[in-house]
């Protein structure tokens, strides 16, 4: 067997077997959950009460924070960092390439004295220039005004990274440049949560509901699937190591058929890992709470409970970076990539998603037809929404990587449609009906035409895993965000979209005739935008050609890679729908357009490059041994006289398929040289059928890369 997969199986095959004291102790929760955040207690213990008062106003406002009081600030964030072993700090901020930046300062200052002593000024804490020159910025700042400015979001509070004996202070931050310009995503998702904001309380109003102490959350859960390969097998896989998928590999026999990885008993080592990241999330605050077994071999998934949106973002992006750090520590290696093994599930990243006013979760049915009327509003708000914009719901989730996701077999399709479930379907088809039963008003209470909502057990409401935006109970959950992609960018459009139809509304609600029936008129919207925008919802198998047929003929967008999808980025009025909210500025879309088309190229330009070499300098270097092997048995045996009919049938195999190989590798290098992105991954497909096909005949032996039956199986 080629020695470098023999000698990987050997070292896995020889780890001791997981023990108990692999799992070490996780030591006392409540105590230690939270330990490493600069939290709203810490902050009250050491700040005057004068200070304290003013900053989680700011907090709660979500405002900038008060200069004349961030000096305290800092001074308290730099002792309790400090009395935790912090040496540096860093500001810890969400660039556009879809992982997060550090920069670490050393509190350590020279004194006059020859001595050093640890500083941390107010300014410090609340804006850092950053040489933002190596950050993409597609066009936003030009080269020769590089800097950037990474401001104090003190909506997140600060935490500590730890890694082996090093103690960091992060800082959360918004990254923008020398002219206001985000370039980052954390900004553009705090104004889209504003935006939403803004409308829920118009539509509060129009209800008359509407209450000045009361605040607007949203909130996300944002369940996270990995898969985790031992690290013998990922350094003898190129092209997991640089590009985080495989670009080649037959599948094997045994892959997912028998369903028997889903929640299966977690293999000890597994498990050593999931408690080793489990015990960092929760003293960083994290509320770690779900972990198991994923469908496919070797993939598992961890979720949070749902938190405010903007944190929840931040603290996916740390749950990403342990998850990738901690692996490492285990001797496995994190795959975050959306596709890392054809033919077996892939990896998303599911967006739990919902919005609450006060106490009041409106996409919560509730047993009181007032909260009903409220609940189905914002339903056919979010419809509408998800109707008009699914092209920007699409673009949101678009990259190399999710496009092997989107509309392969298993995941939600590039169509984006809404699961309502079986019961709320019918309530929908009765408002669209125009109920029959008499709207009333009793004891000055609302009802929708339906006396009372069913309550909807979350149970019922949703086991399609085939929709990718789903109703399921009281928030939805959209499934097209791929797993290695921040949640911004689907919030910042999902807030946009449904803060517009929220909007939309509001605005006719306020016009309904104050002498007529509140409840007749509110029907009657309600109605006019099921029948408008009831072709988006569907309850069926989405995975089916058949539903794509039908979404066809309703006139739903099937963007099916990311060049498609982006291009709806920059349309006239999309660009109008981002300006009206304040979410982006036109320069902004453009910058974001630029970038993430760049990236796209990149990508599958390393792609293609690497498949190429792989090609000539690996795998057909490997079938050439093999056929030499081949053709001398057989002018042996032929000396004596035998004819080998079956090794001179697998010779002939083997030789055609390798000019197959080449005859593909020169299409591939011919679309590299135009740069035809979309072709390159067309032509990488056919190139990987013809390799997949020579891994199934070529002498096991023989064969230089690990197989998916080690890579998916072995750790
Ligand atoms: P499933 O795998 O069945 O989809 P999980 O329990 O794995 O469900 O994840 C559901 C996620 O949704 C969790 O992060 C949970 O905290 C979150 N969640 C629950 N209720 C809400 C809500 N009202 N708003 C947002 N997220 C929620
Ligand atoms: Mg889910």
């Amino acid at each position: 067997m080629s020695s470098i997969r023999e000698d990987a199986i050997a070292v896995v095959a020889s780890m001791p077997p997981g023990r108990e004291e692999d799992i070490r102790p996780v030591g006392e929760i409540t105590g230690s959950f939270g330990s490493d955040v600069f939290s709203i207690e810490t902050m009250q213990t050491l700040l005057s009460a004068q200070t304290f008062k003013k900053l989680t106003k700011s907090i709660h406002d979500g405002i900038a924070l008060d200069p004349g009081i961030a000096n305290e600030v800092a001074a308290a964030m730099k002792e309790w960092a400090v009395s935790k072993g912090a040496t540096h700090y860093t500001h810890w901020f969400q660039p556009l390439t879809g992982a997060t930046a550090e920069k670490h300062e050393a509190f350590v200052e020279p004194d006059k004295t020859g001595h050093v002593i640890l500083k941390f000024s107010g300014k410090n804490l609340i804006v850092g220039e950053a040489d933002a020159s190596s950050f993409p910025s597609g066009g936003l700042r030009s080269t020769f005004e590089a800097r950037g400015y990474t401001a104090w979001d003190p909506t997140s509070p600060a935490f500590l990274r730890r890694n082996r004996d090093t103690v960091t202070l992060c800082i959360p931050t918004a990254f923008c440049s020398y002219t206001g310009e985000a370039l980052d995503k954390k900004t553009p998702l705090l104004r889209s949560i504003q935006a939403l904001s803004r409308s829920v309380t118009r539509l509060m109003k129009a209800f008359g509901l509407y209450d000045p102490k009361t605040r607007c959350r949203v909130s996300l859960g944002a369940e996270q699937e990995y898969f985790l390969i031992d690290r013998h097998f990922y350094y003898a896989r190129p092209d997991l190591i640089q590009c985080g998928r495989t670009l080649f590999g037959a599948t094997p026999p045994k892959h997912q058929q028998l369903e028997d990885h889903y929640y299966g008993a977690i293999r000890p080592r597994i498990l050593a890992f999931m408690a080793d990241v489990d015990r960092q999330l929760w003293r960083l605050g994290i509320p770690a709470k779900t972990r198991h077994n994923e469908a496919a071999p070797a993939q598992f998934e961890i979720a949070p409970l749902f938190e405010e949106l903007n944190l929840a973002v931040d603290h996916n992006m740390i749950i990403m970076e342990v998850l990738r750090l901690t692996a490492e520590e285990h001797g496995l290696v994190c795959l975050l990539h959306e596709k890392p093994f054809a033919g077996v599930n892939g990896s998303g990243k599911h967006n739990n998603w919902s919005v609450e006013y006060g106490n009041i979760n409106l996409l919560n049915p509730g047993n009181d037809p007032h909260q009903n009327a409220l609940f189905l509003t914002t339903l056919c708000s979010v419809i509408r929404a998800v109707d008009k914009h699914a092209d920007l719901l699409r673009v949101a989730t678009a990259s190399s990587g999710n496009d092997h996701r989107l509309g392969a077999c298993e995941a939600p399709p590039a169509v984006i449609s809404i699961f309502l479930g079986e019961q709320l379907t019918e309530i929908i088809e009765q408002i669209e009906a125009g109920s029959t039963k008499k709207s009333t008003r009793r004891g000055g209470i609302l009802n929708v035409g339906v006396d009372c909502l069913p309550p909807l057990p979350m149970d019922a409401t949703d086991r399609n895993r085939t929709s990718p935006f789903a109703f399921t109970g009281n928030k939805f959950e959209f499934r097209a965000p791929g797993s290695s992609q921040s949640c911004a960018s689907a919030n910042i459009v999902l807030n946009t979209i449904v803060s517009e139809s929220i909007d939309k509304m509001a605005e006719a609600i306020e016009k309904f005739d104050q002498e007529a029936d509140f409840n007749t008129q509110l029907q009657t919207l309600l109605q006019k935008t099921i029948k408008a925008h009831k072709r988006v919802i569907f309850n069926g198998n989405g995975y089916d050609q058949s539903w794509l047929d039908e979404a066809e003929r309703r006139g739903l967008p099937n963007l099916k890679n990311t060049p498609e999808a982006m291009a709806q980025f920059k349309k006239p009025e999309n660009i109008a729908l981002f300006e009206k909210a304040g979410v982006y500025s036109k320069a902004e879309v453009c910058s974001r357009y630029e970038i993430y088309m760049e990236e796209y190229e990149r990508k599958i330009r390393i792609e293609a490059e690497l498949a190429l070499l792989l090609t000539r300098t690996v795998i057909m270097p490997a079938a050439s041994m093999e056929l030499r092997n081949l053709f001398q048995t057989i002018k042996d045996a032929g000396s004596i006289k035998v004819a080998l009919r079956s090794l001179t049938k697998t010779a002939t195999t083997i030789a055609s398929l390798l000019d197959a190989i080449d005859d593909k590798a020169e299409v591939l290098e011919d679309l590299i040289g135009k740069k035809d992105s979309v072709g390159m991954v067309g032509a990488m497909q056919a190139l990987r059928k013809e390799v997949d096909d020579l891994e199934r005949i070529v002498a096991d032996s023989s064969w230089p890369l690990p197989k998916y039956r080690e890579l998916l199986f072995i750790y």
